[in-house]
């Protein structure tokens, strides 16, 4: 389990166009503008202490409107396409013939010529999925399933439910295999169960899809018995609240407590048709897994074969026939999503290409635009920050002593990645032809499950990276207790190489007490220093914690998203947690930084307090559509851009301070109000 600053990896989307990086062989970081607040960002017309985040990012909102390729748009979506358009020439230049003798390299431009080689897609046609569509008609009894789905998985289709290896929650030592609910295609349960108009009216364009899927596809639909089958999935789901708490997903059994508690799934079969024979199986949600038996056990075989064909053909949709893209983009895209426009197939492609062969893009990434000094930079700022929330928690004045020693054994523990792994993966064995795109998507899926899976039942690597180094993101994983930052984000606007230190700690330096942070949000305290869920508070502390925390749920809970929809503050908890903690570290490690080297007093007119939170605030600059909120709002885990600023800040009273806010404003908080966690 990781922990990302933004999103979950599945709908991370990189696209748009708008910064262009000049140079392309010079390092990217240290020809990037010095850190500066610009004041055509702000807009001055609305009060910081009216709404905080209007003011700082009103005027980047109103001159970059939400592109029509896009369902959310920000200052870090910003940076994202930058890195994306990074790759981009690196692929035009491995096709230009300046990697001779790279096989690798050669490896990355094939599967992206295939991938934009439309003729050879569209003549192709079904040609790719009929083997599969021909096996799901071929399913005789439901004996048959479980060695399909376990084709299915390790192709990178979906269906009833997930596998994945990571590290056991109680032993983190040893890798083992994860099992997990899933099986729904929209993202979250309530898509499928909630009573509004909205969602009914989302359901009934579902069905429509589905049909118009099917015709396209040349198959019979059933699109009622598949919506039938995914909301029963829905129904014994474990909803997005439970899902966060790791002590009731952490149910260890063999593979005889599996087949007991699914007796209508032959687990080993399907283990069969993977090539393992897992020891230690954890299943995240006991209470599914024992109801997906039964409800196989009573689908009729058709309605079986109507939901794995309907998940081949969503999962597969991307990378067949333009049709069938276009009608994929019409639901998920423009009416699930709110995206008016498809992005330019280059974008797509370069997407799919980065998943099947991350670390190989980010060796030839880091070697073209990582510098080395940055890292150096990066690790003297993360020690600067270990330090200050070491004096935080020294004098937390809810905490005994005892607990905080503990947590000072954590914080020192946290193992730091910055850049880009040590050891790169191999790629030698990934087969990579000229046949066809849907193959190439399908043998890099099969090559990435066979890597992770290869790990099970085996010591931990702990040189393995959650994220390729050219993902604008970061995480902490509380199993490895570690920070990463990948290289791409150690660009503007998070990261400045030189320069004033009041923006680079208000932005790169909260990043990084954020997701220290994570190692002692509502997650991630439960587990200690070496990464296993184990109680190190003493009862009084934990009561305190989950007083304090709750504080700021009930102040997120309050915060209207949309028309007739809130912010759900138990969901996003931990990163509002760690927004907050990663404030108050920052603003701490940035007095020290001050303490040494006095600050220029004004810049841009703005006293060094105040570019410390504009520079904080300017990382969520975004423009939103309204579905995309809706969509957000059930499934991740981060609050929007606005409630990222907004949500801390009040609680802030240096903040208040710096831009004279006072009681009475809507930006401020009394004391009592107030969340004093980190
Ligand atoms: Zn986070």
């Amino acid at each position: 389990m990781t922990h990302k600053l933004l999103l979950p990896l599945a709908l991370l989307a990189i696209t748009g166009l708008i910064v262009s990086i000049a140079g392309c062989t010079k390092p990217a970081i240290s020809s990037l503008k010095k850190p500066i607040i610009n004041p055509a960002d702000l807009d001055t017309t609305v009060k910081p202490g009216d709404d905080f985040h209007g003011y700082a990012n009103g005027g980047w909102m109103k001159r970059t409107p939400l592109p029509p390729d896009r369902s959310r748009f920000g200052t870090f979506d910003e940076l994202a396409q930058a890195a994306q358009k990074q790759v981009q020439s690196l692929i035009d230049d491995i096709a230009a013939g300046q990697f001779p003798n790279d096989p690798i390299a050669a490896k990355i431009a094939l599967f992206y010529k295939t991938g934009m080689d439309e003729q050879k897609i569209e003549a192709l046609g079904l040609t790719p999925i009929k083997p599969w569509l021909e096996r799901i008609d071929a399913l005789k009894n439901k004996q048959m399933l479980p060695t399909l789905l376990a084709d299915f998985h390790r192709s990178g289709f979906s269906g009833f439910f997930s596998i994945y290896a990571d590290q056991d929650g109680k032993n983190s030592a040893r890798v083992i295999t994860q099992l997990n609910q899933s099986g729904l295609t929209l993202g979250d349960r309530d898509y499928y169960l909630e009573e509004s108009e909205k969602m009914a009216t989302l359901r009934s364009a579902y069905l429509a899809h589905i049909n118009r899927m099917f015709r396209l596809t040349g198959q019979t639909s059933d699109a009622e018995a598949i919506l039938g089958l995914e909301k029963a999935l829905a129904e014994i789901s474990m909803d997005r609240n439970d899902l966060r708490d790791p002590h009731k997903t952490y149910n260890k059994m063999d593979l005889t407590g599996l087949n007991a508690l699914t007796p209508d799934f032959d687990w080993s079969l399907y283990f069969e048709g993977l090539n393992l024979s897992p020891k230690e199986i954890n299943v995240g949600q006991v209470e599914f897994f024992r109801a997906m038996g039964k409800i196989i056990a009573e689908s009729s075989p058709d309605s079986l074969k109507a939901y794995l064909k309907w998940h081949l053909i969503t999962s597969s949709a991307p990378y067949l026939s333009k049709a069938l893209v276009d009608e994929n983009f019409q639901f998920f895209g423009k009416i699930y999503a709110g995206q008016q426009e498809i992005q330019p197939r280059w974008k797509r492609v370069l997407r799919a290409t980065d998943s099947a062969l991350s670390e190989a893009v980010g060796k030839l990434y880091v070697n073209r635009h990582f510098p080395p000094q940055a890292k150096e930079r990066m690790l003297k700022l993360v020690e600067n920050l270990r330090l200050a929330l070491g004096e935080r928690i020294d004098q937390l004045a809810w905490m005994s002593e005892e607990t905080k020693a503990k947590a000072q054994e954590k914080l020192q523990t946290i193992r730091v990645k910055i850049g880009y792994p040590d050891q790169w993966r191999d790629y030698a064995s990934l087969e990579v032809n000229g046949d066809g795109y849907f193959e190439n998507v399908g043998q890099g899926h099969r090559f990435n499950f066979d890597f992770l899976m290869g790990q099970i039942d085996k010591p931990v690597d702990p040189g393995i990276w959650g994220m390729p180094p050219q993902m604008v993101n970061a995480y902490y994983s509380p199993s490895m207790n570690e920070i990463c930052f990948p290289a791409a984000i150690l660009q503007p606007p998070f990261f400045y190489m030189d320069g004033d230190d009041a923006v680079n700690y208000g932005a790169i330096g909260v990043v990084i007490g954020h997701e220290m942070t994570h190692g002692f949000d509502d997650q991630g305290r439960l587990y200690d220093k070496i990464g296993n869920l184990s109680n190190w508070w003493s009862d009084e502390d934990n009561r305190r914690f989950a007083d304090r925390a709750e504080v700021l749920v009930k102040q997120f809970d309050t915060y209207d998203v949309a028309p007739g929809l809130k912010a759900d503050g138990r969901f996003t908890l931990g990163e509002n947690i760690a927004d907050l903690g990663g404030l108050n570290i920052a603003f701490t490690a940035v007095k020290r930084a001050w303490a040494e080297k006095k600050p220029a007093e004004k810049l841009e007119g703005f006293t060094p307090q105040q570019r410390f939170f504009l520079g904080y605030a300017h990382l969520w600059a975004q423009n939103i559509a309204d579905q995309e909120i809706t969509r957000r709002t059930k499934t991740d885990p981060h609050s929007l851009g606005r409630f990222r600023v907004i949500g801390p800040l009040r609680n802030l009273p240096e903040f208040h301070q710096a831009f004279d806010i006072k009681a009475g404003d809507y930006m401020f908080l009394t004391e009592g109000e107030r969340a004093v966690i980190w």
